[in-house]
């Protein structure tokens, strides 16, 4: 019985790749990998190796969960080493909880080897420290999800020292910036768009919670950032939010129906 490696591959950019991640591919018989994973550090994987795209393609998914879980756990019988190669790192909305429990069930050993999550490429890309002392004392890595209610995506205690970095925004910047005012974050709160971190096709904007719904929406993948934090990148809306100390939770609204 071989071995499961599940391996982040960062956010785009090959060099980001871990020294594990880039040994592992280059001596890998064996690749499954999601559409995330850019195409740059596909080609870093040895010319021999087997590749399986497991992913999603316009929202479809190519192979359901239990179908990657069964395979994982098969090929591992055939194979000295399994990777299983997941954008950004595997343990931030990748899924990877039910891998491992299927393994576990299964007996098949594994190992996670991290990688630069989105979020990070995409602070890298922006010039943002998530954690500006001066402006912030917590992240909030989360997503935004249309619950079939309608109701807000609780974000617990969103405070004026919070960054929030929302993965997965959807088409609707509307929708977001409602949920962000929802989340009783002021109009005027800086708020950064990244598309596709860290490849040749990066894409910033800078803009507010109410600038957003006017925004143009960026080519996926693509998180936001929003918090104070983001003010020093926009001298001329965020003097307003740069330094000072704001630990009180923003008043939440009730969600409009
Ligand atoms: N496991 C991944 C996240 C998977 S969820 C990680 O750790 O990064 C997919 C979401 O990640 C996308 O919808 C987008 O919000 C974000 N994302 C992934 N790669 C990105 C990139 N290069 N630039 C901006 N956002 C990215």
């Amino acid at each position: 019985m071989g071995k499961v490696y599940l391996v982040g591959a960062g956010p785009g950019d090959p060099e980001l790749l871990t020294l594990k991640a880039a040994r592992l591919l280059e001596r890998a018989t064996i690749v499954l990998h999601d559409s995330l994973v850019s195409r740059e550090v596909l080609q870093r994987i040895s010319r021999g190796a087997e590749i399986i795209d497991v992913g999603k393609r316009c929202g479809q998914k190519l192979l359901t969960q239990d179908e990657i879980n069964a395979l994982l756990v098969s090929y591992a019988a055939r194979h000295q080493a399994v990777i299983r190669l997941k954008g950004g790192d595997s343990l931030i909305f990748g899924r990877a909880g039910e891998e491992m429990e299927a393994l576990r069930h299964a007996g098949v050993d594994f190992e996670v080897v991290p990688g630069i999550t989105a979020a990070l490429g995409a602070a890298a890309a922006a010039r943002i420290s998530l954690t500006d002392r001066r402006a912030a004392s917590q992240v909030v890595v989360t997503t935004f999800s249309r619950g079939t209610d309608g109701s807000a995506t609780d974000w617990g205690v969103v405070t004026g020292a919070t960054t929030l970095v929302l993965y997965m925004p959807g088409a609707e910047y509307a929708e977001v910036a409602q949920r962000l005012r929802d989340a009783g974050m002021p109009e005027d709160l800086p708020c950064v768009i990244v598309s596709k971190a860290t490849t040749s096709q990066q894409q910033i904007r800078c803009t507010t919670v109410s600038g957003l719904s006017s925004e143009q929406q960026l080519p996926a993948p693509a998180l936001l950032i929003v918090g104070r934090v983001a003010a020093q990148k926009m001298p001329q809306i965020g003097a307003a939010h740069w330094r000072g100390e704001v630990h009180e939770p923003y008043p939440k609204r009730p969600p409009v129906s």
